[in-house]
């Protein structure tokens, strides 16, 4: 299986979580932002008009991080193809956004419980999830969205609840 690349590259991104995510008027941001609307501080090349103030007035988006689902959806689900020049692909994208980044948080998630004392059956059952999600298959925004609602997923959080429990109540 070939490593997928769950560091964000903001750069090969059509600024997707900058039009996905919502916000509430806070501490973190400094406005309200409905889902799936560009923040009114993106611009027109995909950067934020307010970068480099951003830890003070949108301290938000400094903690967000997509872990790679940003450009793979770009680049990959959609070819290079955009929002910003085909309108259309706004609902599509920003789906599939939210699909790819579920995903690649739970692979992210999945190898670091490989740093958890696990048992060897618990190690096996870690490994053959990442297996299961198939983390370097190219999808279609179908796939992604079946993804989404699939038993892989929902697999994941099971089992990660399952070490939770482990780690809370100490073996005597
Ligand atoms: S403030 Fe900047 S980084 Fe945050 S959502 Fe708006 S454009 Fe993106």
């Amino acid at each position: 299986m070939a490593e997928i690349d769950l560091t964000a590259d903001c750069s090969r991104c059509a600024a997707l979580c900058c039009v996905v995510l919502p916000f509430d008027k806070s501490d973190a941001f400094g406005f309200d932002k409905a889902a799936d609307e560009p923040c009114r501080h993106l611009s027109g090349d995909n950067r934020c008009a307010i970068h480099s103030q951003l830890s003070q007035a949108f301290s938000g988006c400094v903690q967000f991080d997509c872990h790679g689902a940003g450009q793979r959806v770009s680049q990959e689900v959609f070819e290079g193809k955009s929002w910003r020049t085909e309108p259309a692909l706004l609902g599509p994208m920003t789906e599939a956004f939210r699909a790819m980044r579920k995903l690649h948080e739970a692979v992210l998630l999945l190898q670091a419980a490989e740093r958890l004392p696990l048992t060897e059956a618990q190690d096996v059952t870690r490994q053959s999830l990442i297996a299961a999600l198939e983390p370097d298959r190219k999808r279609s925004t179908t796939e992604l969205a079946v993804l989404e609602s699939g038993q892989s997923l929902k697999a994941v959080r099971l089992f990660l609840a399952s070490l939770r429990e482990g780690i809370r109540r100490p073996r005597r």
